[in-house]
C-alpha cells in the first residue's frame, strides 16, 4: 500500500468498517476515516504533506499516539 500524505510505502490496515490505520517510515502511524478517504478517492482533494506532518507532530506531543485524519482537518492541499 501506499501512505496516502506522501505516497511512500506503508503498511495499512483496516480499523473499522469506515476507517483505516496507516503506518507510514515517514509521516508515522496515522488513521484516516472512511470520509476523508472517500475525497480523495474521488480526486476532490489531496493532502498537503508538511502541513499534515505539523499536525501530526502537534496531535502527538499532545499525546495522541495515533492522529486521525478526518473531513474537519484543515490538512487539504
Ligand atoms: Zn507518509
Amino acid at each position: 500500500m501506499r501512505c496516502y500524505i506522501c505516497e511512500e510505502h506503508a503498511v495499512n490496515a483496516p480499523n473499522s468498517a469506515d476507517s483505516e490505520w496507516v503506518d507510514c517510515e515517514s509521516c508515522g502511524r496515522y488513521g484516516v476515516t472512511g470520509s476523508a478517504l472517500a475525497l480523495m478517492r474521488q480526486n476532490v482533494r489531496v493532502f498537503n504533506v508538511p502541513r499534515s506532518r505539523d499536525w501530526f507532530a502537534l496531535e502527538r506531543s499532545r499525546g495522541v499516539d495515533r492522529p486521525i485524519i478526518d473531513t474537519f482537518n484543515t490538512l487539504w492541499d
